[in-house]
Protein backbone atom coordinates (compact mmCIF):
# COMPACT_ATOMS: atom_id res chain seq x y z
CA UNK A 1 0.00 0.00 0.00
CA UNK A 2 1.76 3.05 -0.87
CA UNK A 3 0.11 6.20 1.29
CA UNK A 4 0.59 9.85 -0.34
CA UNK A 5 1.99 12.18 1.85
CA UNK A 6 -1.37 14.29 1.48
CA UNK A 7 -3.11 11.29 4.09
CA UNK A 8 -0.35 12.65 6.80
CA UNK A 9 -1.48 14.90 9.27
CA UNK A 10 -0.09 18.20 9.90
CA UNK A 11 0.47 19.50 13.73
CA UNK A 12 -2.15 21.79 13.72
CA UNK A 13 -4.94 19.10 12.88
CA UNK A 14 -7.58 17.26 15.53
CA UNK A 15 -8.76 14.42 15.33
CA UNK A 16 -11.79 15.71 14.21
CA UNK A 17 -10.34 17.75 10.89
CA UNK A 18 -7.87 14.92 10.02
CA UNK A 19 -10.55 12.43 9.56
CA UNK A 20 -13.47 14.36 8.18
CA UNK A 21 -9.94 15.64 5.33
CA UNK A 22 -8.91 12.16 4.20
CA UNK A 23 -12.98 10.82 4.38
CA UNK A 24 -13.57 13.60 1.90
CA UNK A 25 -10.64 13.23 -0.07
CA UNK A 26 -11.66 9.64 -0.21
CA UNK A 27 -14.64 10.99 -1.28
CA UNK A 28 -16.98 8.75 1.50
CA UNK A 29 -20.20 9.81 2.91
CA UNK A 30 -19.60 9.95 7.22
CA UNK A 31 -22.68 6.19 6.41
CA UNK A 32 -19.50 4.95 3.55
CA UNK A 33 -16.73 5.45 6.71
CA UNK A 34 -18.55 4.42 9.59
CA UNK A 35 -19.94 1.33 7.30
CA UNK A 36 -16.26 0.43 6.35
CA UNK A 37 -14.53 1.28 9.67
CA UNK A 38 -17.12 -1.16 11.35
CA UNK A 39 -18.28 1.28 13.42
CA UNK A 40 -21.35 3.40 14.57
CA UNK A 41 -22.19 6.62 12.66
CA UNK A 42 -23.21 8.82 15.40
CA UNK A 43 -19.75 7.59 17.28
CA UNK A 44 -17.95 8.66 13.52
CA UNK A 45 -20.68 11.69 13.72
CA UNK A 46 -18.75 12.71 17.15
CA UNK A 47 -15.64 12.36 16.45
CA UNK A 48 -16.04 14.75 13.24
CA UNK A 49 -17.46 17.28 16.12
CA UNK A 50 -14.69 17.41 18.10
CA UNK A 51 -16.56 15.66 20.43
CA UNK A 52 -14.26 12.44 21.03
CA UNK A 53 -10.56 12.75 21.26
CA UNK A 54 -9.66 9.24 21.84
CA UNK A 55 -10.12 6.56 20.13
CA UNK A 56 -10.25 2.50 21.08
CA UNK A 57 -8.52 -0.21 19.62
CA UNK A 58 -10.99 -1.46 17.50
CA UNK A 59 -12.23 2.03 16.04
CA UNK A 60 -8.17 3.06 15.54
CA UNK A 61 -8.18 -0.22 13.35
CA UNK A 62 -11.30 0.10 11.88
CA UNK A 63 -10.66 3.71 10.76
CA UNK A 64 -7.14 3.19 9.88
CA UNK A 65 -8.16 0.73 7.59
CA UNK A 66 -11.20 2.59 6.14
CA UNK A 67 -9.22 5.55 5.53
CA UNK A 68 -5.92 3.90 4.22
CA UNK A 69 -3.49 5.08 6.93
CA UNK A 70 -1.17 3.81 9.45
CA UNK A 71 -2.67 3.27 12.99
CA UNK A 72 0.10 5.38 14.07
CA UNK A 73 -1.18 8.35 12.20
CA UNK A 74 -3.87 8.57 14.28
CA UNK A 75 -2.36 7.87 17.32
CA UNK A 76 -0.41 10.88 16.34
CA UNK A 77 -3.19 13.05 16.06
CA UNK A 78 -5.02 11.83 19.17
CA UNK A 79 -2.02 12.87 20.97
CA UNK A 80 -1.08 15.81 19.29
CA UNK A 81 1.97 14.89 18.72
CA UNK A 82 3.86 14.78 15.32
CA UNK A 83 4.02 11.81 13.41
CA UNK A 84 7.61 11.41 13.33
CA UNK A 85 7.61 10.69 17.16
CA UNK A 86 5.05 7.96 16.82
CA UNK A 87 6.45 6.64 13.29
CA UNK A 88 9.40 4.90 14.86
CA UNK A 89 13.01 6.03 16.07
CA UNK A 90 15.80 7.22 14.35
CA UNK A 91 19.46 6.30 15.93
CA UNK A 92 22.71 6.08 15.11
CA UNK A 93 23.84 2.55 15.41
CA UNK A 94 27.31 3.78 16.58
CA UNK A 95 27.34 6.37 19.16
CA UNK A 96 23.26 5.11 20.27
CA UNK A 97 23.73 4.02 23.83
CA UNK A 98 20.72 1.50 24.68
CA UNK A 99 18.24 2.68 27.07
CA UNK A 100 19.02 6.50 26.66
CA UNK A 101 17.01 8.86 24.18
CA UNK A 102 17.79 9.48 20.57
CA UNK A 103 19.71 12.35 20.23
CA UNK A 104 17.02 14.94 18.72
CA UNK A 105 18.92 15.65 15.55
CA UNK A 106 18.83 11.96 15.08
CA UNK A 107 14.95 12.83 14.73
CA UNK A 108 14.85 15.57 12.49
CA UNK A 109 12.91 14.33 9.39
CA UNK A 110 16.37 15.27 6.70
CA UNK A 111 19.21 13.75 8.84
CA UNK A 112 20.23 10.88 7.16
CA UNK A 113 23.73 10.44 8.95
CA UNK A 114 24.66 10.67 12.43
CA UNK A 115 25.99 14.30 12.80
CA UNK A 116 29.02 12.71 15.54
CA UNK A 117 30.33 10.43 13.19
CA UNK A 118 28.86 10.21 9.60
CA UNK A 119 26.89 6.60 9.90
CA UNK A 120 23.75 6.36 8.14
CA UNK A 121 21.50 6.62 10.76
CA UNK A 122 19.02 3.55 10.81
CA UNK A 123 15.40 3.77 11.29
CA UNK A 124 14.22 0.13 11.01
CA UNK A 125 15.58 -3.21 11.88
CA UNK A 126 18.23 -4.63 9.46
CA UNK A 127 17.06 -8.02 10.06
CA UNK A 128 13.11 -8.20 9.57
CA UNK A 129 13.17 -4.36 8.09
CA UNK A 130 10.52 -3.66 11.57
CA UNK A 131 10.55 0.28 12.30
CA UNK A 132 12.62 0.63 15.58
CA UNK A 133 9.21 1.97 18.17
CA UNK A 134 10.93 1.60 21.69
CA UNK A 135 14.32 1.96 22.63
CA UNK A 136 13.72 0.19 25.81
CA UNK A 137 15.46 -2.53 24.18
CA UNK A 138 18.32 -2.92 22.32
CA UNK A 139 17.42 -5.86 20.29
CA UNK A 140 14.73 -5.87 17.65
CA UNK A 141 11.77 -7.06 19.96
CA UNK A 142 10.14 -9.11 16.30
CA UNK A 143 14.11 -10.58 15.13
CA UNK A 144 16.26 -10.19 18.06
CA UNK A 145 18.52 -8.46 16.02
CA UNK A 146 20.47 -6.12 17.63
CA UNK A 147 20.30 -2.27 17.23
CA UNK A 148 23.92 -0.92 17.91
CA UNK A 149 26.83 -1.69 15.87
CA UNK A 150 24.58 -3.96 13.56
CA UNK A 151 26.46 -5.14 10.29
CA UNK A 152 24.43 -5.76 7.24
CA UNK A 153 24.27 -9.08 7.14
CA UNK A 154 23.72 -10.69 3.90
CA UNK A 155 22.31 -14.26 3.70
ZN1 LIG B 1 27.16 8.31 15.27
ZN1 LIG C 1 14.05 -7.16 13.50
Amino acid sequence: MTISSDNQPVVEDTLAQYVRRIRIGLKLSQGDLAAKAGIHIQSLGKLELGKTNRLNAKTQTGLSRALGIPESYLEAVCRGVPITEVQGFKICPTCWMPGTPPEPIWLELRSKYCFICGTSLLTHCSGCNEPIMSLKFRFCPYCGQSYKNLKKSIN
